[in-house]
């Protein structure tokens, strides 16, 4: 549905964006995430035809946006960072306006009447915009990004300046929209494309620097092989008992207690999961085991891991890139590794047991 290809973006001596390729399929929700100033808004804006690129293709249903901007534009429903609200219009003003704008010939009132019954509109439709919550203003740029019924929608950083419940409503109506739409959508929070995206794209100072699907990024960081424990029973004890595992190559107490129970970190042998034998140990013990839960490691840690590493890694992804149009599958197989890379050296950071108290 979408290919981006070899894109690149100058701004005077800055590269904005360099050298980003991906292709997104029919019916995707793709997060593009990085850090304030990666490059996102500059990708998207370029992808909506509202930016030239510096090279590069853009290609959207097999169209080029710099050929056929209007067939193109005519595709995609963009929501830009700052969504072009007139604040003296009423909802209704507004987007018949925007309907006339893109010169759309479906039924109006059952188009806009549809819109907003989707993005939950129908109450505030006869409202000044100005008058309107940031939660509403934002609906109203997503109903006019929805005008059209394009198939491909870009949202650039949808939630931001939102608060916890708008975010949460707007995140669901995205979920919603992923159903029988292609969606792109940019942000800086972790937590959101992995509530809402099927597949991330890590862009780090104009680079893709990974390209994973969620649950794959969800798997790696949940193989991980850190425990936290609540154990009740003596706390010097425990924690030799725990130290002299041979499937266990470190364990600390923490200052934290709950109740009468300690709490312990550890950290298994890669590869052996010693939930149970754990459980069948201290039960012998007469120590009851309260509480295990597995210290998976979150997205933010493998995020700041791949984005540090490919910060100092030039080198490396110079390589990886030469010669390769898109995401071929032995990119794909890279990209997996060097997260897979990233949560190894994160665990190496955690120094192995040296029998200190
Ligand atoms: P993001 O959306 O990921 O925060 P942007 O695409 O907005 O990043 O910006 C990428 C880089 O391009 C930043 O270094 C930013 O300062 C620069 N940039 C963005 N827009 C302009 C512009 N109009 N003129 C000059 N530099 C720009
Ligand atoms: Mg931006």
């Amino acid at each position: 549905m979408i290919k981006i290809d070899h894109l690149v973006k100058n701004y005077g001596a800055n590269r904005a964006v360099d050298d980003i390729s991906f292709e997104v399929a029919p019916g995707e929700i793709v997060g593009l995430l990085g850090p304030n100033g990666a490059g996102k808004s500059t990708t998207m804006n370029i992808l909506a035809g509202y930016l030239s690129s510096t090279s590069g293709r853009v290609l959207v249903d097999g169209l080029n946006v710099l050929d056929q901007p209007l067939e193109v534009k005519r595709r995609i429903g963009y929501l830009p960072e700052q969504p072009p609200l007139y604040l003296d219009m009423t909802v209704e003003e507004y987007l018949i306006f925007v309907y006339n704008l893109k010169g759309c010939t479906l039924n109006r009132t059952k188009h806009l009447q549809e819109i907003c019954e989707v993005v939950k509109l129908t109450d505030v439709y006869k409202r000044l915009i100005k008058n309107l919550s940031k939660g509403f203003r934002q609906r109203v740029g997503i109903a006019q990004a929805l005008i059209g019924n394009p198939p491909v929608i870009i949202f650039d950083e949808p939630t931001v300046g939102l608060d916890p419940k708008q975010i949460i409503e707007i995140r669901n109506l995205i979920r919603t929209l992923g159903r029988d739409h292609t969606v792109i959508l940019s942000t800086h929070i972790l937590q959101e494309v992995q509530a809402v995206c099927d597949r991330i794209i890590i862009i780090n100072k104009g680079r893709v620097v990974a390209d994973e699907l969620t649950e794959n990024i969800n798997r790696v960081g949940a193989s991980c092989n850190r425990y936290q424990a609540k154990i009740c029973g003596p706390q010097r004890e425990v924690l030799s008992m725990l130290r002299d595992r041979s499937d266990v190559v470190f364990a600390e107490a923490l200052s934290a207690r709950d109740g009468e129970a300690y709490v312990y970190h550890i950290e298994s042998t890669k590869g052996i999961d010693i939930r149970k034998s754990l459980f069948y140990a201290l039960s012998a013990k007469g120590w009851p085991l309260i509480g295990l839960e597995t210290l998976g490691m979150n997205l933010e840690d493998i995020f700041i891991t791949v984005v540090d590493k490919t910060d100092d890694a030039a080198e490396g992804r110079k390589q990886r890139r030469t010669g390769k149009k898109g995401p071929s599958r032995s990119a794909e197989k890279d990209i997996a590794q060097s997260i897979l890379d990233a949560t190894a050296a994160k665990q190496e950071s955690i120094a192995p047991y040296e029998g200190d108290e």
